[in-house]
C-alpha cells in the first residue's frame, strides 16, 4: 500500500466508493465527479505510481484492465455504441491520484482531440 495513497485507501475499504467490479486484481468503482454517463475508475490493487513505473510483471494486469473494461461495457449497456479508456501520466497528462488508473468513460459521443 502506497503510503497515503487515496485509492490504496479505497482498496482496503477504508473510504467508500460505489464498487462497480473486484476480483483479486483489480477493482472498479464510479469517479466522484463523472465526466460521461458511464465513468469507472478500473484500478489495480498492486500500488503503481503511473504508467512509467510498470515492469514486465505487470503485463498480464494490463491485459486484464482491457479485458475487464471491455466486458463491464457490454455488461452496462454501453459498448455497442462505443466508448473510451484512458489513462493519464504525470502532470501534463493530467494525473492527479498517483496509484495506476484508468478511466472508463461511455453513454455519449466522446470528443477529439481531447482536452
Ligand atoms: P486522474 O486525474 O488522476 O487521471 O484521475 C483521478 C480521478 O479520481 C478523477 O477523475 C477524480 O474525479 C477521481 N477521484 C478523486 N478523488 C476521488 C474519490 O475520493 N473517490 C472517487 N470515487 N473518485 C475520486
Ligand atoms: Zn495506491
Amino acid at each position: 500500500m502506497g503510503a497515503d495513497c487515496l485509492f490504496c485507501k479505497i482498496i482496503a475499504g477504508e473510504i467508500p466508493a460505489t464498487i462497480k467490479y473486484e476480483d483479486s486484481h483489480l477493482v472498479v468503482f464510479d469517479d466522484i465527479d463523472p465526466q460521461a454517463p458511464y465513468h469507472f475508475l478500473i484500478v489495480p490493487k498492486k500500488h503503481i505510481d503511473t504508467t512509467l513505473d510498470l515492469v514486465a510483471e505487470d503485463n498480464e494486469l494490463i491485459g486484464h484492465v482491457y479485458q475487464v473494461a471491455g466486458k463491464l461495457a457490454l455488461d452496462m449497456g454501453f459498448a455497442e455504441e462505443g466508448f473510451r479508456v484512458i489513462n493519464n501520466c504525470k502532470e501534463a497528462g493530467g494525473q492527479t491520484v498517483w496509484h495506476i488508473h484508468f478511466h472508463l468513460l461511455g453513454g455519449r459521443d466522446m470528443n477529439w482531440p481531447p482536452g
